[in-house]
């Protein structure tokens, strides 16, 4: 029986994934979204073959972060549901992952440059501050791949992925898809300031700062 957590949790995920859409972070079916049902080994993640703008409560899967046997729902879950299980028994605060293929982001995942906070977006999502991690490469899908994003996300909470796209975290899924979002703004930025000359970080004090605001706002870090 569905309670009326796991209802609000549903609505809030397929709300996720309108506005990650709406917002031209992800195209056609890529990317996606999960949640961790509070409390449990269990999470809740979009199926295959969806496109997050098109996403109804109903349509997750309940999925067992242990096994990754899908324990609820009909269809094939996310194909990245390694990873997304993997953060989850890797990091008990993490509520929420978000795995997108942002255009900017992809650039500079192409060219191996690091997404380096240098404007004030990052006070939109201060765990950021932390910096972004680059994991190393590993096919979609594959058993390498969540181990590297463990490797890479074994603190902080965005990962830049090599030739594929980002990986967010948070205490909720809302957390994660903001860092998400922002992640995306500070490539952004990052990219077109070097075709005018040369990017530079922000100030180590003020980085520092922004991670004591993260840590008084009880955002994952
Ligand atoms: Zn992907």
């Amino acid at each position: 029986m569905m309670n009326a957590a796991e209802r609000d949790l549903r609505e809030r995920l397929a709300q996720i994934g309108r506005t990650l859409f709406s917002e031209g972070l992800t195209h056609g079916t890529s990317g996606n979204i999960s949640a961790r049902i509070s409390g449990s080994d269990k999470c809740l993640i979009k199926p295959s073959g969806y496109c997050l703008g098109d996403l109804k409560p109903e349509h997750f899967l309940i999925v067992d972060n242990r096994t990754r046997e899908v324990l609820e729902g009909n269809g094939v879950p996310s194909i990245e549901t390694p990873f997304h299980t993997t953060l989850y028994n890797l990091r008990p605060e993490v509520g929420g992952v978000v795995h997108l293929h942002p255009h900017y982001s992809v650039i500079l995942s192409i060219t191996g440059s690091e997404i380096i906070p240098m404007n004030m977006d990052v006070y939109d999502a201060p765990a950021l501050a932390r910096g972004i991690a680059i994991s190393e490469f590993a096919p979609p899908g594959s058993e390498k791949l969540a181990e590297n994003l463990a490797e890479a996300l074994r603190q902080g909470v965005a990962a830049l992925m090599p030739h594929h796209g980002i990986t967010t975290v948070g205490k909720t899924p809302e957390e994660a898809a903001q860092n998400a979002r922002v992640t995306e703004r500070l490539a952004k930025v990052q990219y077109e300031t070097s075709q005018v000359g040369d990017p530079k970080a922000l100030p180590e004090a003020v980085l520092s700062e922004l991670v004591e605001l993260a840590v008084r706002k009880g955002l994952l870090i």
